[in-house]
């Protein structure tokens, strides 16, 4: 079961109230990958980088069973480069910094051997790039799971609500929904946002967990409370990777196993924010995961009499 993974590979700094970080590998499609790759390969991955990316972190992730091929390497141009500062709380940032570099003539192609992919991650990118890489799939895939951020609201929303009526799954933030949809109420954001198309809308809420909203269904998992959360770079991107990497091993896409994979989401998440960039996530074994998800359960289980 292969998974395609669209988005940028890049270098971010990074501020937190824990440190800082002047130069760091990140990008949406390599939180992505990084977590997926857990449960099922290939990553196929579609991306783009400049000379400077490094070589080390492209053999990391071939071992990991991440087929680079579709990546692109453009050797006079940077890597794109994104730098955020995170506020006290670490639920909200600011971006400082976004040098689209080689993302500024991006034209993803899709290579030969990915087609045929059931599951589709569109990770965080233009919205133009995301429909492309639809239109150029001879086959739809089962899943196109979309992921998208403000700063595309903000510039390309036309954009985004053309490839929306394309997608199966939306993965956004609160503020997101509440941007998109122009309401303050998150169930009334889903309501609307539910019928620019995606059947299925996720709103992640930070360290207060995620809403899993389908037609008249609601669930809701919460983030796991960690003791230490150093960096949430990647959080978003992570718990994509966990959810749709989940769907892909199992292959069962209905509204009861995405309830699962929000959850396996969430706990890829919660190592992902223990260590500034992806490092945490290369850290970890599936007795690590599975650990988690134990706890997990017990956080959320609880017996109740109605009488
Ligand atoms: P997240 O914290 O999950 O929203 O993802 C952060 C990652 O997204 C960082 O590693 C950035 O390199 C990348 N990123 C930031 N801004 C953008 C953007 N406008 N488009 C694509 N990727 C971005």
């Amino acid at each position: 079961m292969s998974v395609i993974c669209l988005g940028t590979m890049a270098f971010d700094a990074i501020e937190t109230p824990f440190g800082k970080v002047d130069k760091i590998v990140g990008g949406s499609a390599t939180y992505v990958a990084y977590a997926a790759a857990n449960f099922v390969t290939p990553i196929q991955q579609i991306s783009i980088v400049g000379y400077d990316f490094p070589q080390g972190e492209m053999s990391e992730m071939k071992n990991r069973g991440i087929s680079l091929d579709g990546v692109e390497i453009i050797k006079d141009k940077k890597s794109f480069f994104w730098s955020g500062i995170y506020h006290m709380d670490m639920n909200s940032r600011d971006t400082l910094i976004t040098d689209l570099n080689v993302l500024e003539d991006f034209n993803p192609i899709v290579p030969d051997a990915y087609q045929g992919a059931e599951f589709l991650m569109l990770g965080n990118l233009m919205p133009k790039l995301q429909m492309s890489v639809i239109d150029q799939l001879t086959v739809r895939p089962k899943l196109i799971v979309l992921d998208t951020m403000n700063f595309w609201m903000d510039v390309a929303i036309d954009d985004l609500k053309e490839v929306l009526k394309k997608v199966d799954v939306l993965l956004v933030n609160d503020a997101e929904a509440r941007q998109l949809s122009g309401e303050l109420s998150l169930v009334k954001a889903a309501r609307k946002i539910i019928q620019m198309g995606p059947q299925f809308l996720i709103i992640k809420k930070g360290e207060h967990g995620a809403l899993l909203f389908h037609e008249e269904h609601v669930f809701f998992a919460p983030a796991l409370p960690l003791e230490e959360v150093i960096d949430p770079t990647g959080a978003g991107d992570t718990f994509a990777g966990g959810f749709i990497g989940h769907l892909a091993k199992t292959k069962d896409i209905s509204f009861e196993n995405m309830k699962t994979a929000i959850i396996v989401g969430s706990v890829m998440a919660s190592f992902c924010v223990e260590k500034f960039g992806p490092e945490r996530l290369k850290e970890i074994s599936k007795q690590d995961i599975d650990a988690r998800l134990s706890e997990f359960v017990q956080l959320v289980n609880f017996d109740i009499d109605l009488v």
